[in-house]
């Protein structure tokens, strides 16, 4: 018998020994072992295929198979032992995990309620007598009788709830439940591992990275070479850019065999228009940065739900608070070197021999569009070379989304 989401009912799997026979057409469970042996004759069989796993075996194992396994089954220990719990949820969270995960082995009855927060929805249950148990545990469960007790159904299942229900208000609602729901399941992971989430299983296909292929530009671009070359990168280039950093760009193109690098221009009827002598800089920044940056960077996201920029909380007070995942108009932005400082960067770049901007030995180090950008004198802030002696601090409108997302991506 199983309890299958709170309901007992007969078990249709069969959990095999390593040695035992596979009959046709029932579904089985293996070892990790014997499905490493097996695999490919396993995987070919009409019927499903699951993998039990010990508690010092992490799902990560089978992070290759998942999407041929319908069953992933831990094996409860005797001894208090947390892991399965941990296993169970990332499964469901990290992996999105959609088939049975299910226990077996030294299952408490107390332990129902949090394996089934932790994603479990099948439970083994071991003979007539632990049926009676369990279907007379599961009326005194079906009632809340710890005040702390919430509903029943696993947490990523409700949070995914919220974030439907949040769709229905709208995007901007929808995108601020996605961040809640991210920041909890991703929050703890390193740059390179946050990033390879958003890409291949949050926002694949639909995220971009934006780049300025500034001082700091190579280190992220660096990591998304290693998860996917392939993402799109946009530039803003705005025609005002130093030669040096088109030229770079070329150079970290060339090195980390990037494969979609698009460099965004404004609209050339509109840079006539208002633009004509090539002076809105001078007259007007913020005019310029709409024109050259905001309205190009509005257009080279259209039809990506998420994009990753380079902002890193020591940039300056604008920056201090800077969360690693927010939300912006509708799409989600990941900053995932938010928390790195001045070491961490210069470490990356002498650990991956990455090469620097041209500009920073001649004393750059935010490098924007020449006419705006200066260099810096020992002990000023980063940016104090940015439109330096002019009041304006940042790219772009505030009030719009896209500046305020091209204040915070470094460009
Ligand atoms: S940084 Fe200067 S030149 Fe570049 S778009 Fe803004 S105002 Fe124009």
């Amino acid at each position: 018998m199983i309890l299958r989401n709170g309901n007992l009912e007969d078990d249709g799997w069969v959990r095999l020994g390593d040695d035992a026979p596979v009959e046709g057409g029932v579904p089985v469970i293996v070892s990790l072992d014997r499905w490493r042996d097996d695999h490919q004759s396993l995987a070919l069989r009409s019927a499903p295929v699951g993998v039990f796993l010990r508690p010092d075996q992490p799902p990560t194992e089978i992070l290759g198979d998942l999407e041929r396994l319908a069953t992933v089954a831990f094996e409860m220990p005797v001894f208090k032992d947390g892991r399965v719990f941990s296993h169970a949820r990332l499964l469901r969270e990290r992996y999105n995990f959609r088939g049975d995960v299910r226990v077996f082995g030294h299952v408490l009855r107390d332990q129902y309620l949090f394996l089934d927060r932790c994603g479990v929805n099948v439970i083994e249950v071991d003979g007539p007598k632990a049926a009676e148990d369990w279907a007379s545990a599961m009326t005194e469960l079906s009632v809340v009788y710890q005040p702390a007790a919430d509903n029943r159904r696993p947490i990523p299942s409700l949070r995914r709830d919220a974030f439907d229900r949040a769709g229905e208000r709208g995007d901007n609602a929808k995108a601020d439940a996605r961040v809640r729901l991210f920041s909890h399941t991703y929050g703890h992971l390193s740059a390179q591992n946050l990033l390879a989430e958003m890409i291949h299983t949050e926002f694949a296909g639909r995220i971009a990275l934006v780049s300025s292929f500034g001082s700091e530009a190579a280190i992220l671009l660096h990591m998304v070479a290693g998860i996917d070359p392939a993402l799109p990168v946009v530039l803003l280039d705005t025609r005002k850019l130093f030669g040096e950093t088109l030229r770079y760009r070329d150079l970290l193109v060339d090195r980390l065999g990037l494969t979609n690098v698009r460099s965004e221009q404004p609209d050339a009827a509109e840079v006539a228009r208002r633009d004509a002598d090539g002076m809105l800089w001078q007259r007007d920044g913020d005019a310029c940065c709409s024109l050259r940056k905001v309205e190009p960077l509005e257009r080279a996201l259209s039809g990506v739900d998420a994009w990753i920029t380079g902002r890193k909380r020591y940039q300056g007070a604008r920056r201090a608070v800077l969360p690693v995942i927010e939300a912006s108009a509708g799409r989600i932005k990941i900053n995932p070197l938010a928390s790195w400082t001045r070491d961490l960067v210069d470490e990356y770049f002498a650990e991956h021999d990455l090469p620097r901007h041209p500009l920073e030995e001649d004393g750059f180090r935010s490098i924007g569009c020449m006419p705006c950008t200066d260099r810096i004198a020992h002990g000023e802030d980063l940016r104090a070379g940015r439109w330096r002696g002019r009041s304006k601090m940042e790219c772009g409108i505030h009030e719009t989304p896209a500046s305020q997302s091209l204040t915070s991506s470094g460009l």
